[in-house]
């Protein structure tokens, strides 16, 4: 992931070895070449535009520390740029105080919902938590017996639809699995709702009804990172239709530019709390900033 942003960026910083001051040409070269690796890496212009400006004029006012040469100072820049726009500092889940936290998941089918609800349960059963998966994709022929499986997989119960029991209604599904929950002393409810191929008002409908019969503690848009640019766009429409608290990106291990991971931060204002990547139900993590801009600037 990032490897031509990162090819860009390191070309760019070493035509500023061995330069003993910038000059304002420089600077604007520079800047030019950053626009265009933002730009291949499909990074969004508004993203972009705010990104280079903050570049430039911190290249132009920075006072020369006498550690940093020059093109240090640039390197220094960008990485702190690239950090505050992957969302600054890593956002942790926040538990309920009291009962059960409830973490409600939304977004387009295909996103990797299901197979990631499957890895937040792992997650949080390594940190202690007993968590109780529910499955609310109720469209999906196939998506209740998926949860199923994958939970079965990471040693994390399944509360399903029994016959009789809320079939068709993913509302009262999640309004059972609560008390289901407190019931059973589960710590933490994962919530998987249905998604469609495209974002439609009655999916929107669904999900905002789950949410209010809910009340989340936590409600995270999950997203496919390989669609780019489409990511962004889905997730301003989430955010407009749902709302939401986080950021899910899953197959960052697909994803070769990075546009979506550098975007969707700054133009959704929600923190990407976890990254998804790969198949394997433990390629996932929480999502740190700090670490992905090294990555880029490695
Ligand atoms: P849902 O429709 O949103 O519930 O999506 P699924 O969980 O069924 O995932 C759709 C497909 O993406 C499945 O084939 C998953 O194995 C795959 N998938 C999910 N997460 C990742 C990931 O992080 N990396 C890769 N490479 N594939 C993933």
């Amino acid at each position: 992931m990032f490897a031509t942003l990162s090819d860009r960026l390191s070309a760019t910083f070493k035509n500023l070895r061995g330069k003993g001051r910038l000059s304002e040409a420089d600077i604007d070269a520079t800047a030019r070449e950053i626009r265009i690796a933002l730009l291949e890496a499909d990074v969004a212009l508004p993203v972009v535009k705010q990104f280079v400006g903050a570049v430039k004029e911190r290249a132009r006012g920075e006072e020369v520390s006498g550690a940093l040469n020059p093109a240090q100072q640039i390197v220094k820049i960008v990485n702190e740029e690239l950090v505050t726009i992957l969302g600054g500092e890593t956002r942790r889940l926040r538990y309920a105080k009291n009962g059960p936290t409830v973490i409600m998941l939304a977004g387009l089918q295909g996103a990797g919902k299901t197979t990631l609800a499957a890895k937040l349960a792992l997650w949080l059963k390594d940190q202690g938590k007993t968590p109780l998966l529910v499955a609310c994709d109720l469209q999906r022929p196939n998506a209740v017996n998926q949860l199923q499986v994958n939970g079965e997989r990471v040693g994390v119960p399944v509360y399903a639809p029994e016959p009789g029991n809320g079939v068709g209604n993913p509302v009262a599904v999640a309004q059972a699995s609560i008390e289901e929950a407190k019931r059973r002393l589960h710590d933490v409810v994962i919530v998987d709702t249905a998604g469609r191929l495209g974002v439609d008002a009655e999916l929107m409908q669904q999900a905002a009804d789950i949410r209010d019969a809910v009340r989340p503690d936590e409600v995270l848009f999950v997203v496919d990172a390989m669609i780019g640019q489409d990511a962004v766009t889905t997730a301003q429409a989430f955010l407009d239709g749902v709302g939401y608290d986080g950021v899910v990106l899953t197959k960052l291990d697909g994803d070769a530019r990075g546009g979506a991971a550098l975007s969707i931060a700054s133009i959704t204002g929600k923190p990407v709390m976890f990254a998804s990547n790969g198949e394997k139900l433990t390629d996932f993590d929480l999502f740190h900033p700090d670490r992905m801009a090294s990555r880029i600037l490695d």
